[in-house]
């Protein structure tokens, strides 16, 4: 539904509850639950309320996604917890894309290029990207696991691809899968999840070695990982 005069969408359900309930999910999309018996006035007058609230929150989450909704030129993308706007430049034989002050440079065949030109231009310097610095700071991160721990444990291979749902794996033969996403995030926060998955190698399970390991690692690992839930409610990927 719109809330009439603005440009609110909201999802609306009734339900049992006793309470109008609102949340705005990490998305930007507004849901409210109201009891069965309460009119629609109501239910507006109080969206009315809370629509300075509302906006901002939209608007937060939406300049805050780890990827960007739209592929347009001047939307937000993160790399390593700071932001950088969407630049499109003419596809010429030796322009790379790469930083060019606070604008993340990306060359896209055509004049205008459209949403999905663009898309495609980000993901592959993503995937490149992703591989070469994930790659460099796992190789950084295991020796000093090794030091540290005092052992030889080694990772067998790293694949860095898109994935929606987790930050990485470990199989039991010590292959590395991470999620090429990962770049969004601040370094201290990547470098939780490469501790842990490096701690996989040890402890294949979340039990007690498991986590003695990982606090040898990252002393501040628990506050790291909820930084990292943090992160992953305002920065969709
Ligand atoms: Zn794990």
């Amino acid at each position: 539904m719109l809330l009439p005069g603005t440009d609110v969408l909201f999802l609306f359900q009734r339900d049992g509850c006793r309470t109008l309930r609102m949340t705005i999910r990490s998305d930007g999309s507004v849901v409210v639950r109201a009891p069965a018996g309460l009119s629609e006035e109501k239910v507006f007058a109080f969206l009315f309320s809370r629509l300075d609230w509302i906006r901002s929150k939209r608007d937060f989450f939406t300049s805050h996604r780890g990827t960007p909704s739209v592929f347009k030129e001047g939307e937000p993308v993160f790399f390593l917890g700071r932001p950088f706007l969407l630049h499109a430049v003419p596809l010429i034989r030796g322009v790379r894309a790469g930083f060019e002050g606070h604008r993340l440079k990306l060359p896209c065949p055509g004049r205008d290029p459209d949403e999905n030109t663009m898309e495609r231009s980000f993901r592959r310097w993503r995937r490149e990207t992703a591989a070469l610095v994930l790659g460099r700071r796992l190789a950084r991160m295991e020796r000093r696991a090794c030091a540290l721990l005092g052992d030889d444990a080694a990772v067998r291979s790293l694949a860095v691809r898109s994935l929606r749902r987790r930050w990485g794996s470990c199989s039991v033969r010590g292959n590395i899968i991470l999620a090429e996403q990962l770049i969004a995030m601040p370094l201290p926060l990547i470098d939780y999840v490469l501790c842990h998955e490096l701690c996989h190698l040890r402890a294949m399970n979340h039990g007690p070695a498991f986590h003695a390991c990982l606090r040898l690692l990252l002393p501040d690992a628990v506050d790291r990982e909820r930084r990292i839930y943090i992160w992953s409610l305002e920065h969709p990927r």
